[in-house]
């Protein structure tokens, strides 16, 4: 409620902001989280929590009137659809140069993802996050981090066998036979209800196309992981549909939060400014960066250091299409979460995902989300005139993410004889390279703030998010969020409560 004293708020439900609560409230402090999108726990007419890939409707996107699908033609015909404005679970954010594309909802990402639960190569870690120790990552955050969120691989076995893989067997093929590394990839999907799935025992979700806008089964989401554990201790406390608008200094040390409840079409109904001992930034890279740019430009926090807002990536992510020979099938029965991927990055610079087209029916296409080394870099800055923050990144800026991803497929394309497909994002365009799933950096840690995430200028304000990281992880991002805000909550629980 209004004029309420909380001592630690959490700004956002995501991957940040889950680990920051479970770990305040097991250290016996009180957490408030503040989530803007809605609490996705209760089912719509059709029984359902989450809404499908194949029939989006009011809850798939976040206030939009048309879908905006990532992969938004088929064979050559645009797909977006009509839909009511509602708060829904997916976000497209569009800046001038790029989409990006966020969860919305208790949860953040993990509602939407694909649930790819990747640890960098430890080689790679020093260009992931120059100032953090990796003996400490690799030895005690990463694994504490992939037991709590529950990651596990698919049965080898059964992935040669079952039928919602062959895209990804073809997938593997076609890299081996090129001499690409082909690696496993983690997920935090239940495994074993994925093969009830297949035998027909459960109800379907990995393999009825849902992903995007939620999975009903079989996911283990934030929800079911660390949100839940926090809510366990008694001492957290979560208000969706609430947005926080400025965080400003007050008296004794304390914030002073000002937060809008919204209803399900966007409307602020209420303004409500509540106190806190702590606050933690915890709203994504793009959530977190547009919140303190704005707020170090327009007085609220002037103090804030030049670094703020710089230092955003978009993780190299790239998407492409390749058109199989017929006696290539990839299936009419394809699993939405993804288990494999092909690793070129110490050679060309790029990790390629065996992406699923789950449309239900045979296209005879393999799909690829790419994600490379691209060093493009952009900035967050208040646009006074127009007041909102905007983002300087360049359309253009993705050709290098093109050139790496071209290391992998030109070969794969040329020992098979086969040919990029053009139908998927317009007429005759062959790379996705207008959006990104990856958003990271604009708060970067050792820049913006100290080396463990303190927005030092402002003592009891922190970043703990994907805002941490300065624009690329070498592979999914969310396993490395989740172990640095493991890392960094266990400093500041240890040194300033
Ligand atoms: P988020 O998870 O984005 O959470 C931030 C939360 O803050 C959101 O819930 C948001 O609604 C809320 N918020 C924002 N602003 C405010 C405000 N002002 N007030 C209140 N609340 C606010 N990563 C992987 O590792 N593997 C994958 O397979 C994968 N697949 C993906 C697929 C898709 C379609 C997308 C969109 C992302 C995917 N990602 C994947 C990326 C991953 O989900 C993100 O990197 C991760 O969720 C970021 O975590 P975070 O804690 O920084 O913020």
């Amino acid at each position: 409620p209004s004029g309420a004293h909380v001592a630690a708020l959490v700004i956002g439900t995501g991957y940040g902001g889950a680990v920051a609560a479970l770990r305040l409230a097991q250290a016996g402090v009180d957490v408030h989280m503040v989530e803007m999108g809605m609490a996705w726990d209760t089912p719509g007419s059709d029984g359902k929590i989450f809404c499908n890939t194949r029939e989006p409707d009011y809850r798939s996107y976040w206030l939009r009137t048309r879908t905006k699908a990532p992969l938004n033609y088929f064979l050559g015909f645009p797909i977006d659809r009509d839909i009511p404005r509602y708060t829904g679970i997916l976000d497209a954010e569009e800046f001038g140069g790029i989409t990006v594309y966020q969860g919305r909802g208790v949860g953040g990402g993990s509602l939407v993802n694909g649930g790819m639960a990747v640890t960098p190569r430890r080689e790679n870690f020093g260009a992931v996050l120059p100032s953090v120790n990796p003996d400490e990552m690799y030895n005690v955050y990463y694994p504490r981090a992939n037991a709590e969120l529950g990651v596990g691989t698919v049965d080898p076995a059964w992935f040669d066998s079952t039928a919602c893989y062959q895209y990804a067997r073809v997938g593997r093929k076609h890299a081996q036979r090129s001499n690409f590394p082909f690696v496993f990839v983690p997920d935090v999907y239940d495994w074993d209800y994925m093969e009830q799935e297949a035998a027909g025992t459960v109800t379907k979700s990995a393999l009825a196309g849902e992903i995007l806008y939620g999975n009903n089964h079989g996911k283990k989401s934030l929800q079911q992981t660390y949100l839940a554990r926090a809510r366990s201790t008694g001492r957290v406390s979560v208000s969706p549909l609430h947005r926080v608008t400025s965080v400003a200094p007050a008296s004794g040390g304390r914030y002073t939060v000002t937060v809008e409840q919204l209803n399900t079409t966007g409307a602020v109904t209420t303004v409500k400014t509540v106190t806190a001992d702590r606050v933690f930034f915890a709203a994504g890279s793009v959530g977190t960066s547009k919140l303190l740019v704005r707020l170090k430009a327009t007085g609220a926090l002037p103090n804030l250091n030049g670094e703020v807002g710089r230092g955003w990536g978009d993780n190299g992510n790239v998407m492409c299409g390749r058109a199989n020979h017929l006696w290539d099938p990839t299936g009419a029965l394809q699993s939405s979460i993804p288990c494999c991927g092909i690793d070129n990055w110490a050679a060309g610079g790029a990790f390629a995902e065996v992406a699923p087209l789950p449309t239900g029916i045979e296209t005879y296409a393999s799909f690829y989300l790419s994600i490379t080394n691209n060093p493009n870099r952009a900035q967050f800055s208040w646009n006074a005139a127009a007041s909102r923050v905007d983002l300087n990144w360049q359309a253009a800026w993705k050709q290098p993410s093109i050139t790496m991803a071209k290391t992998i497929f030109d070969k794969i394309n040329s020992k098979e004889g086969t040919i990029y497909r053009t139908d998927l994002f317009g007429t005759y365009k062959i790379w996705g390279d207008h959006l990104t799933y990856h958003p990271l950096g604009g708060a970067v840690l050792n820049k913006a703030t100290d080396n463990y995430g303190r927005l030092t200028a402002y003592p009891g304000l922190y970043v703990i998010d994907g805002a941490l990281i300065p624009g690329n992880t070498t592979v999914n991002p969310f396993v490395t969020i989740t172990a640095l805000a493991e890392r960094n909550i266990e400093k500041i629980i240890a040194t300033d409560l």
